[in-house]
């Protein structure tokens, strides 16, 4: 077989395709508010065009990245124009999106802090600045890892080791057959990648109590069910359909009286500690033993961008340290025994440039803005005759048009409309549209064209 020195790559053919990719990105920011929020049909029958068999001969990355341009951008949804209001999907702030270019050029891995002095400097100040913004001890450790997801997991393990160990029981020595057994409780309303981490910890179903919630979604505080040394008990910051936090100043420290140990799920809701204005609706997160949260969600950080964090760095390190001679370090952080990944990417460095980007402030008026913008959208509709079905929690709205049918209607009209786009959900019995706004591009005008949108649409579905 001959080498193909085009495809190699020699000097020029490796910058021109990141200039020419810098300059179609530019393109594609300018045009982005021009398009509808979700590809138009034409562009998804272009990808009709993308060849389906591997081709037996290279192609020069230029010709890649024309293909990938002119019909991959046309067919993405526009998620970072201020408009798009579906699951909890954040956009992407303008500096991070910039560092991702820079820092995906680097191509530096962060397993251990030796691969790469630059990005072990941006993940620690990024992890610290993190812990100092969320109002977390500084003492405590965080660790980047793909997302909320894999926060609530690498954190539960954590919690089940740290557990069993003060149980008298080495995970790491005896696996957890014959293990003493936990017993967990968990919100009846926790997030569904939390009981599928339980589950890839060995905790089934039935070893969970369900601990019931309020029309809010929250844990009641009088109702939670009691702990002890063996328990774990996860709560949550924001609730992924109202938005709303659980009462962790009345529950948490009883728990951790007892010896029991509590974990936040925060994907998005934890961030209102971010802004002295929201702070109290997570008044006593604080006091938890884990967090975890996300920085592609309300951050705007690009994906996948989640960060597991523990109040004792060693019961984090006891879960998920290596024991392999070659990868042994003396440094205080090495993002490999800190998290379930060896290979990473530097995901600390966006997080870094975001939070140099916009400081302290910034942040908090992020946090802010987006709040202020689910009320303003809630008081629209509302104003047109929608139901709220929840009052507005955070950056979460969820409304009901006339009856289930209906609303289900309303949500297929808004997506074929491509004026914004929001998906559906069941709360209590009830169908409901979520509308969840995450987005630092966007303003109150967006705002206002998007309730006017919603309501033609309702109009409309009501009309037939
Ligand atoms: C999004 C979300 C998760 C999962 O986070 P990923 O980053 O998608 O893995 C967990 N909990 C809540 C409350 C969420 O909103």
């Amino acid at each position: 077989m001959s080498f193909t020195p085009d495809v190699a790559g020699h000097h020029s053919d490796t910058s021109g395709p990141i200039l020419d990719a810098a300059r179609r990105a530019t393109a594609y920011l300018e045009a982005r508010t021009q398009r509808g929020i979700f590809p138009a049909e034409e562009a998804l029958s272009d990808l009709a065009a993308f060849p389906r068999d591997l081709a037996d001969e290279p192609l020069p990355a230029s010709e890649v990245l024309t293909m990938l341009d002119e019909l991959g951008s046309p067919a993405t949804v526009v998620t970072t124009a201020g408009r798009y209001f579906g699951y909890v999907n954040g956009g992407t702030d303008p500096a991070a999106a910039a560092a991702a270019v820079l820092t995906g050029v680097w191509d530096q891995n962060i397993a251990l802090p030796d691969m790469s002095p630059i990005a072990g400097l941006l993940d620690d100040l990024a992890a610290r600045w993190t812990l100092d913004l969320l109002g977390l001890p500084c003492t405590a450790i965080a660790s980047f890892c793909s997302g909320a997801s894999i926060a609530n997991l690498t954190c539960i393990l954590a919690a089940r080791d740290a557990l069993l160990h003060h149980n008298g029981w080495n995970v790491d020595r005896r696996g957890l057959t014959g293990a003493p057994p936990l017993r967990v409780i968990a919100s009846a309303e926790m997030h569904a990648s939390v009981a599928k981490a339980l589950r890839a910890a060995g905790l089934g179903a039935d070893d969970v109590i369900a601990a019931p919630t309020d029309e809010l979604g929250r844990v009641r505080a009088e109702d939670f069910p009691d702990a002890d040394e063996r328990t774990l008990v996860l709560l949550q910051a924001g609730n992924v359909n109202t938005g709303h936090s659980d009462p962790f100043a009345d529950i948490i420290p009883a728990i951790r009286e007892r010896g029991g140990w509590v974990h936040v799920d925060g994907a998005f809701g934890l961030w209102a500690a971010a802004s002295p204005m929201h702070r109290h609706l997570v008044n006593g997160v604080e006091q938890a033993d884990s967090w975890a949260t996300d920085a592609h969600k309300w951050l705007n950080a690009p994906y996948d961008s989640g960060i597991a964090i523990c109040r004792v760095p060693g019961d984090l390190r006891r879960a998920m340290a290596f024991n392999a001679a070659y990868l042994s370090t003396d440094a205080e952080r090495a993002p490999a025994h800190l998290g379930l990944q060896m290979s990473q990417r530097a995901r600390g460095a966006e997080v870094w440039a975001i939070l140099a980007h916009r400081g302290r402030a910034g942040v908090a008026s992020l946090v802010d803005r987006l709040c202020a913008h689910a009320q303003h959208m809630a008081h629209l509709l509302q104003a047109a005759g929608v139901r709220l079905l929840v009052p507005v929690g955070l950056n979460q709205v969820l409304v009901q048009f006339d009856d289930d049918a209906t609303t289900d209607a309303v949500i297929a009209a808004v997506q074929q409309d491509r004026t914004c786009w929001a998906a559906g959900t069941s709360w209590h019995g009830s169908r409901a549209m979520r509308i969840s706004i995450c987005d630092t591009a966007t303003t109150s005008a967006d705002i206002d064209t998007c309730a006017e949108a919603i309501l033609r649409c309702w109009h409309a579905c009501r009309a037939l």
